[in-house]
Formats: C-alpha cells, sequence, structure tokens
C-alpha cells in the first residue's frame, strides 16, 4: 500500500508513491483497444494516444490485443518484491503527473480487481481474485471469437499470441518489433489496418445480446461464475469457527509503543493490533471455544471481546481455524 499521512513501518515497506501499485504491464483485450480507440474525445483522449502509439510501434501488437513485451512480462515475474516500488517498471498508460489511469474504462481484469486492502481480508481478497479469473474467461473468450469472426487464421490463434518469456531472443530483449514476415503472418490481411481491426472487435463484442454471449462463453463461464458466487456468498454470510489459533504463518513487526504490524500471506496485507490486543491472541490455542476464550479475557481484564472483533481477525487470517 502507498503510504499513510504518519508511516507506522520503514518506508521500504510502502509503495512508491510516484507508481503506487501500477507497476504492471496490461494486457489489454483487442475489443478493448478498440472501446479506447473510439472514445478517443475527452477523458479517453490520453489513453488512446498512448494506446495508438504501442500500435505504432508493432510491439506487443497482436490480434489478440495490445500485450506486454515478453522482456516486461519477464522482469514483472521474476520481481513480485519490486511491485508498486521500481520505477523501470511503471504501467506506460499511468498518467504519471496526475496518477491517474489513461485507460480506466477499458483496463484489464487484474487492474480492475486489484487492491491492496480488503474489508474483509482474506475472504475479500479471494472474491476479488475469483472476479478476476471470471473476468479473464471473459476477455479470452470474446477475443478469440472475435479473431474468428474478422478472418485471423485459426491455426495462427490456436497458438496463442501471449509473449513467450521461455525463449527470449535479441529483439525481445532490446524491445524491438517482430520482424516483417512473423508480423505479417500474424495479422495477415489486417496487417497496416490495426486500428481498423480493433474497432471492428469492439463493434462485435457491443453487438452482443445475452444469449449469443453466454452460448461463447459455455460451461467454464457457468463454472466461473458458481465459484464467484460461493465466495460472495462468503462475504454475505461469514461464518466463525468455533475454535481459533493464532496463525503460526504470520510474520511481525513490532512498533516501538509495542503494537505490532502483521502481515498475513493468506490475506495478502498488514494489519495493525495494539499491545493489549496482541497478548490476547495467545490464548487462542485451538482447544477453548471462542467463548471459552472471550470468558476468560473478561474474567482477567474486565474487556468484553465482541464476535465481529474476533471475524474481523479470523477474516485478516491473524486467527485461524485449528
Ligand atoms: S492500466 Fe491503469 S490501472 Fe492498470 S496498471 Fe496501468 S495505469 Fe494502473
Amino acid at each position: 500500500m502507498c503510504p499513510p499521512a504518519e508511516p507506522d513501518l520503514p518506508p521500504d515497506a510502502y509503495f512508491n508513491p510516484s507508481t503506487k501499485c501500477c507497476t504492471f504491464f496490461p494486457a489489454l483485450a483487442n475489443y478493448s483497444v478498440g472501446g479506447l480507440l473510439i472514445a478517443d474525445t475527452g477523458e479517453g483522449a490520453e489513453g488512446a494516444r498512448r494506446v495508438r502509439a504501442r500500435i505504432a510501434a508493432r510491439i506487443g501488437v497482436t490480434p489478440a490485443g495490445v500485450l506486454p513485451p515478453a522482456r516486461v512480462l519477464l522482469l514483472q515475474r521474476a520481481s513480485r518484491q519490486a511491485f508498486g516500488r521500481a520505477e523501470s517498471l511503471v504501467c506506460p498508460y499511468l498518467d504519471r503527473e496526475r496518477g491517474a489511469c489513461t485507460v480506466w474504462a477499458h483496463r484489464e481484469a487484474e487492474c480492475a480487481t486489484w487492491f491492496c486492502k480488503h474489508n474483509q481480508g482474506a475472504d475479500g481478497r479471494a472474491f476479488w481474485k475469483q472476479l478476476r479469473d471470471y473476468l479473464v474467461l471473459v476477455h479470452v473468450t470474446l477475443s478469440t471469437w472475435t479473431m474468428r469472426e474478422l478472418g485471423i487464421d485459426a491455426e495462427r490463434i490456436a497458438a496463442g499470441f501471449g509473449p513467450r518469456i521461455d525463449s527470449l531472443d535479441a529483439r525481445d530483449l532490446d524491445d524491438r518489433p517482430p520482424r516483417d514476415d512473423e508480423y505479417l503472418a500474424m495479422w495477415g490481411h489486417w496487417a497496416g489496418r490495426e486500428e481498423a481491426f480493433y474497432r471492428a472487435a469492439f463493434d462485435l463484442v457491443r453487438g452482443l445480446d445475452r444469449s449469443r454471449f453466454e452460448a461463447l462463453v459455455g460451461i467454464d463461464h457457468t463454472i466461473a461464475l458458481d465459484r464467484l458466487q460461493r465466495r460472495h456468498a462468503t462475504l454475505r454470510s461469514p461464518r466463525l469457527p468455533d475454535r481459533l489459533v493464532r496463525n503460526p504463518a504470520l510474520r511481525a513487526h513490532v512498533l516501538p509503543d509495542g503494537s505490532r504490524v502483521f502481515a498475513s500471506e493468506d490475506a495478502g496485507e498488514t494489519t495493525h493490533l495494539r499491545r493489549e490486543l496482541v497478548r490476547l491472541l495467545d490464548l487462542f490455542d485451538g482447544q477453548l471455544t471462542n467463548d471459552e476464550v472471550k470468558a476468560k479475557v473478561l474474567a482477567q481484564t474486565g474487556v468484553r471481546v465482541g464476535d465481529s472483533f474476533l471475524l474481523a481477525l479470523y477474516q485478516h487470517r491473524i486467527l485461524i481455524a485449528p
């Protein structure tokens, strides 16, 4: 997360305020690129200008969409600790002066669903991750369908257009476009008319009705929706286990006043607890029920621990089921 007004943690623990979480190169689906190009006035003008410049440079420009270059994708995957911090990985669509996304209306699934904090901790994170997976499925299905509708060669579609990070060549490393013959083979009769192709893809998707969409996305879509609904139900009606135990995988950073900032991999975020509360955590041993622990705390300290507080500790995976 970005540093708060009064940071608790060392500076390295926070995102770089000038990059924020936008050290990520999105993969814009073909129809999303078309949407950007069509909305090239007002708010959308800067995004359209930037995506047009990428199309002109031919790097990552494919019938599936405008994709991250292989070199950048490799760096992104190999440098998780640099996420939110490395200037060299900043998104090409981020307006650094305004701290704003220039392709917001057409941003990809990861950008639309990623948050550094969640109201309901790990449960909230699980919901948004599933929504991301759902949107990726929709993006891939629709971009594949539009490619076929617009006459891209079926063998070429089946081979895929994603950057290959296990076999980078000198062009990939030097951020140069593919060879002309490769580029022409990829685009076929659309070569040189890429903007028109992307706009046509957008028009096709815009014209879809619900039944045609459902026929295209099929059973995988139904299963993804089922999973999304299940995670949403967990958010709406969370269930607190009867017994809890302190998460043994927690990482803790002790602050000068004795309070602690806990980081849990499952929740993917940090939680700040006052010193008095930190001491309570060890009373949860997985043997006593929550009611027994609450009675013990009340007898020892006079403090009433509420279930909503326990639920928050559980959802942030400070406490877990034994
Ligand atoms: S597309 Fe927008 S939201 Fe996504 S990383 Fe770039 S600037 Fe950030």
